[in-house]
């Protein structure tokens, strides 16, 4: 049989369980779980190699009612994310109704001539069956149930992915993954830090690039430098804040997290750049990896 490669995009309401789910597939802590929604705003690759298969996986931000401009913007990411996409995976409780954010999801893929699959997460929770409910929504592919939390019903959806997946390369040498990975990681720690501790406008002029990586083994710590990038000024000093005791905050939030990812100890240090409208030069978002 020939080598199947391609993207899998999912797509689900927030706390359906899409994080838990990509961990559960990667065999680590990849994406941010959170219990606050909406909180992974960048697209974040997670690949899965199977011995016949390379799976990569695009994990969307939480779809779900567009009112704000940013709410907005998050839909159209998540709808660019499947665009793209070989494979789309719908993801919903398997013990909860098809809501109206269900109903609002599905219309966003309803031009999108991909497989899609159903998938029914926490079925280790009890409760009634509501798979027919989410069967005519759609016309899916397949269906499967599952529990992301206990891994039950994963090797199987794994396999009905793969097998609708076309004929392809190894896109990504499996070593050169988890490094790219590990980075994208810890610039999606500091990132989200910047957007708890700031509020307004500031958070969405941030991005974050990570500049080195290096484990020295002799010691046991991570050396791990990154840039804070924002667009003006003033904008430097509020991430920096007075007498540097915000930029301060992020780094121990972030470090603490980036430990427990990682598992070892890790020396983080983290700088301020302007870099003017990055958000609009074609060159800077390259370069930051958002394109
Ligand atoms: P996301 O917003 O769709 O990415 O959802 P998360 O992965 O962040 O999960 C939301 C919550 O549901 C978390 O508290 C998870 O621990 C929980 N959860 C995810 N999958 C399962 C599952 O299969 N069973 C149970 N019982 N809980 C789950
Ligand atoms: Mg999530």
């Amino acid at each position: 049989m020939a080598f199947k490669s391609g993207f899998i995009a999912i797509l689900g309401k927030p706390n359906v369980g899409k994080s838990t789910l990509l961990n559960t597939i990667l065999g680590q802590k990849i994406c941010i779980v959170s219990a606050k929604p909406n909180l992974t705003r960048k697209k974040i690759l997670g690949i899965k190699n199977m011995a016949d298969a390379q799976l990569i996986f695009i994990d969307t931000p939480g779809i779900h009612l567009a009112r704000g401009l940013l709410n907005k913007y998050l839909v159209k990411q998540a709808v660019d994310s499947w665009r793209d996409a070989d494979v789309v995976l719908f993801i919903a409780e398997a013990h909860t109704p098809p809501a109206e954010a269900d109903r609002f999801a599905l219309t966003t893929i309803k031009d999108i001539s991909r497989p899609s699959l159903l998938v029914l997460n926490k079925i280790d929770l009890a409760g009634e069956d509501y798979l027919p409910q989410y069967e005519s929504l759609f016309s899916f592919s397949d269906s499967v149930k599952i529990s992301a939390l206990t891994g039950f019903g994963i090797p199987g959806l794994l396999e009905m992915v793969a097998a609708r997946l076309p004929d392809g390369p190894q896109y990504f040498p499996e070593e050169m993954v988890t490094n790219e990975i590990e980075r994208s990681l810890v610039a999606e720690i500091v990132r989200e830090k910047v957007f708890e501790l700031l509020h307004e406008e500031v958070p969405y002029a941030v991005a974050v690039l990570v500049d080195e990586f290096s484990e020295k083994t002799d010691k046991r710590i991570t050396y791990i430098a990154a840039t804070i990038f924002v667009e003006k000024e003033s904008q430097k000093g509020i991430v920096i804040g007075k007498g540097g005791a915000l930029l301060k905050q992020i780094g121990q939030l972030s470090r603490a997290e980036i430990e427990e990812l990682i598992g070892e100890r890790v020396f983080l240090q983290l700088w301020v750049k302007v870099e003017k409208n990055w958000r609009k030069e074609p060159a800077s978002l390259r370069r930051l990896g958002f394109v």
